[in-house]
């Protein structure tokens, strides 16, 4: 298929949960135009940074584009022979459980179902689990425990209708920015309180009303104590506990039990501003309680899940306009996924693998040989297989678990002693597919057909927009070879996307008398055309009903045996403290604002690597004191098992004895930043979820002879002890810092940049007394390479030598160049903040000082901060700072 070119194509959102919709327009150039689709109700139009800059991640110079056996090019038929014999084999010797996949909350709706399918259906175990497990178990977990099904129940619109939205655990405005900006804006509107319950300071604070800066895993202990004060309040619903719930009195009983001062103690959050959120959320009707990582990923993420439940149940504030519990996912189809059982511990469609009825359903609808008896091993117990070797062959699908699994080195060491590694991906280079034997050319976004569904169960088309390139193949084509060549070709002669969506939908609906919640059975009749046509819908949608409420729960009709939601008894977390004196930190991981999971893909525009350019961890400044750290050095984190090397920024926004690191840095962008090489693999014993923010830690000053910067035209391959690596426009640059210095700089540069000394053509300047040391070398007029080493190489202007690669030099200006900062009436934008029109910390502070003294004023004069609106907050502090200069 050739690009259609100014043909508009509307999509979804490859990134977050929120799934907004997008209009792709390929243009006569080859680039494609990305806008928000105005039609689509997630977003209406607007997206966010990284949504946005979507066109600029499609090039396919990384691109894996073949199929390769060993390192070596072989064709599709030679790559899915290997694949599905060597499979068939090792299970054929050790049995079924011997093999597994490990998928991804990036594939479409219709990868999963024909992945699931094969493993649970067809190989019969359940040894297929998904990055997803990293990201939501701990709430499907609590889901099914409490509603007895993996039900969220509420919609979008509810964050608009609420007059109170608590968010726990949730930087909403970086992780989920379209979601937080209609939030923003109907509290602009109506006057939404917002609570927002983290460690850290987060950008999100910039619209709380009540920011409770909670100790690591406290959670628990805050909702027990709300709960017991909305039946002190009589806020209990005697009604809707009566009519549809079971358990109140346990877990009332255990809340009872607990004091504001051990609330105070557990949560390290002082009782007058506990007295002010209890007060709040118990005398507002209409409260919406939002949950995400900081919830999820965590060793009791399940019992914070049910903690949240619990205090809706107890008050009735389910399924109606503006009330409810409210996960949020952090993939584009985590959803999905859960829909056709791509958790190991789940069947599909939402039927349950403990369940002999459900599991002899799925085996009839599917006419299949066999049915996983079972659940299968959860992400981190999968690896842990690889490494002992129970699992001997296995299929990594669109994800990157060398960076992203805790201990993520004994799953690199695991995966290069595993006799069988297969990685389906679209990036050639990524750290887990250098573990591979078998290398299978996936379709990108842009190229793939099918569905995603979002965080409040809306089921949007994803459509191809460009041509397949080299001979990648989508997923789910990949998957129906495979299981083709294992023995199966009917149950996999799926034509095209749509043919599988349409089983999909009927096994939802199938013997599916309303027992179970997820039934999109009206579905299951759509001819191509109409499949091709569907526009965004929220399920259920059961065949020959009147269209379902979009809420869930309100009149009960929870999902157990007997349609009564359950309160899960939650106990008061001990207070082991898990930090020492050799480790005395706790870490905590997550998101950034402009970044996407591994970066194969924000990684590529270098708009979005230019707000954090290298890896970087923040520290509180009574913290950085303590172990004499100041804003911009390098600082060595060892959790004993695995170190990292960042850069230190101090920040009263960081929680004390707390230190914040992205999860984004793989050995592709950094010498040592796999922030999941440090996570304590300790999970969740219900969900199975790691608990990926709070291991022990230690933070010292990294130690280092030299420090430097460096741009170059050509992808470098620096060796230094650190050093890490971002795209700008014409090349890249690089911080760099190492123990003994060269002797020669030029012949470290030239080795650095990859050209010959000899033939280079330089300029230089060394101050060996001040030890200050400066080259750069040119190619014609153009810059082929700078380095700046040593004394002021923290005060050049990066922005100005970054964007020195994609310009001319005359021989003067080279000289110039070497000051490392513009002169005359060149102005330095600074440091990136607003990613979605380009505008720097230095033009903001030149507009406040020319009297643009608020966020709207500054949104007004330079645009920044009024598309997607996740700068608003840094703006305000530049804003904020400025003022206390001013001041002082
Ligand atoms: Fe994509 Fe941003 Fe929308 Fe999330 S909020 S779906 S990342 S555009």
């Amino acid at each position: 298929m050739a690009a259609c070119t100014g043909k508009s194509v509307k999509t979804a959102c490859p990134y977050c949960g929120v799934g907004c919709g997008v209009v792709a327009t390929p243009q006569a150039d080859g680039s494609v135009a990305i806008s928000g689709d105005g039609e689509h109700p997630a977003n209406f139009g607007k997206l966010c940074s990284k949504g946005g800059a979507l066109g600029e991640t499609l090039s396919l110079d990384d691109r894996l584009l073949h199929p390769e056996a060993n390192g070596v090019r072989v064709s599709w038929d030679e790559a899915l022979d290997l694949v599905a014999s060597r499979f068939s084999q090792t299970i054929a010797q050790h049995g079924r459980d011997s093999v597994a996949l490990y998928v991804s909350g990036q594939l479409l709706t219709e990868d999963y179902y024909v992945a699931n399918k094969l493993v649970k259906g067809f190989i019969g175990t359940a040894n297929i689990d998904t990055n997803s497990r990293l990201c939501m178990a701990s709430s499907v977990a609590g889901h099914r425990r409490a509603f007895g099904a993996d039900t969220v129940p509420g919609t979008y619109e509810d964050f608009e209708e609420a007059d109170l939205v608590v968010l726990v655990g949730s930087n909403l405005a970086w992780c989920h920015p379209v979601l937080h900006q209609r939030l923003a804006r109907a509290r602009e509107r109506r006057g939404t309180k917002v609570v927002v319950i983290d460690p850290r300071a987060t950008a999100t604070c910039d619209i709380a009303d009540l920011h409770l800066p909670v100790a690591p895993d406290a959670d628990v202990a805050l909702f027990l104590g709300l709960l017991a004060r909305l039946e002190q309040d009589g806020a209990l619903d005697a009604a809707y506990v009566g009519a549809h719930t079971s358990g109140a009195e346990p877990a009332l009983a255990l809340a009872r039990n607990v004091s504001v001062d051990q609330i105070a103690d557990l949560t390290g959050i002082d009782a007058a501003t506990l007295e002010r959120f209890y007060a709040l959320w118990s005398q507002t009707s209409r409260v919406v309680t939002v949950y995400s990582q900081g919830v999820n990923q965590s060793t009791s993420g399940s019992d914070k899940v049910n903690a949240i439940i619990n205090c809706h149940l107890l008050t009735g504030r389910i399924g109606r306009p503006g009330m409810g519990p409210f996960s949020v996912t952090g993939q584009p189809n985590a959803m999905g996924g859960r829909e056709v059982g791509g958790l190991a511990n789940m069947l599909a469609a939402h039927m349950q693998i403990e369940n002999a009825g459900d599991r002899d359903r799925v085996q009839r609808f599917w006419s299949s040989p066999a049915i996983a008896q079972k659940p299968g091993l959860k992400a981190v117990d999968l690896f842990r297989a690889i490494g002992t070797g129970q699992i001997k062959a296995v299929w990594i699908i669109g994800t990157n678990p060398v960076d992203s699994i805790p201990d993520a080195d004994a799953a690199r060491a695991a995966l290069l002693a595993c006799p069988f590694v297969v990685v389906s991906d679209v990036i050639r280079e990524t750290d887990t597919t250098a573990c591979a034997h078998v290398l299978l050319p996936a379709a990108a976004w842009g190229e793939k057909d099918g569905t995603v569904t979002n965080s409040e169960r809306r089921i949007t088309r994803q459509r191809a927009f460009l041509p397949l390139p080299g001979e990648a193949r989508p997923d789910w084509r990949i998957i129906c070879d495979v299981a083709s060549r294992m023995g199966f070709p009917d149950a996999f002669a799926f034509p095209n996307a749509a043919a599988i969506f349409r089983e999909h939908a009927a096994l939802s609906a199938f013997e599916n008398d309303g027992a179970r919640d997820f039934d999109i059975g009206a579905l299951s009749e759509l001819d191509d055309v109409a499949f091709d046509a569907l526009a965004p819908v929220q399920w259920p949608q059961r065949a020959g009903a009147p269209a379902a409420d979009a809420r869930f729960f309100a009149q009960g009709g929870f999902f157990t045996p007997d349609r009564r939601a359950r309160f899960v008894p939650t106990h008061l977390p001990s207070r082991a403290k898990l930090t020492t004196r050799e480790r005395p930190f706790t870490l905590n991981t997550g998101r950034i604002r402009d970044q996407w999971h591994t970066m194969t893909r924000t990684g590529k525009a270098p708009r979005l690597m230019a707000h954090a350019p290298e890896p970087f961890c923040e520290l509180h400044p009574q913290d950085a004191a303590r172990i004499g750290v100041k804003h911009g050095d390098l600082v060595d984190i060892d959790a004993g098992h695995a170190r990292a090397v960042m850069r230190a920024v101090i920040t009263p926004q960081q929680r004390r004895g707390s230190v914040f690191a992205p999860m984004h840095w793989t050995d592709r962008f950094a010498a040592r930043a796999r922030i999941g090489a440090l996570v304590d693999p300790a999970c969740d014993p219900v969900s199975g979820q790691p608990g990926l923010k709070n291991t022990p830690v230690s933070v010292t000053p990294f130690a280092s002879a030299w420090t430097g910067f460096a741009v170059a035209a050509r992808r470098p391959a620096p060796k230094t002890d650190y050093w890490a690596l971002a795209p700008v426009e014409g090349g890249w640059r690089m911080e760099l810092a190492a123990g003994a210095p060269p002797d020669d700089w030029q012949a470290f540069a030239a080795g650095l940049f990859g050209i010959d000394a000899g033939a280079a053509d330089w300029v230089a300047y060394h101050d060996r007394a001040g030890f200050s040391h400066r080259v750069a070398t040119f190619v014609g007029d153009r810059l082929a390479g700078a380095l700046f080493v040593g004394a002021g190489a923290a005060a050049l202007s990066r922005s100005f030598l970054s964007d020195a690669l994609a310009l001319a030099h005359t021989p003067e200006a080279r000289f110039r160049l070497l000051a490392g900062r513009a002169g005359g009436a060149q102005e330095d934008p600074g440091a990136l903040v607003c990613a979605c029109y380009s505008v720097g910390a230095n033009a903001i502070s030149k507009a406040a000082l020319a009297g643009a003294c608020s966020v709207e004023a500054i949104g007004a004069k330079l645009k920044a901060g009024t598309n997607c609106g996740s700068c608003r907050s840094e703006i305000r502090r530049l804003l904020d700072e400025r003022r206390l200069e001013e001041a002082v």
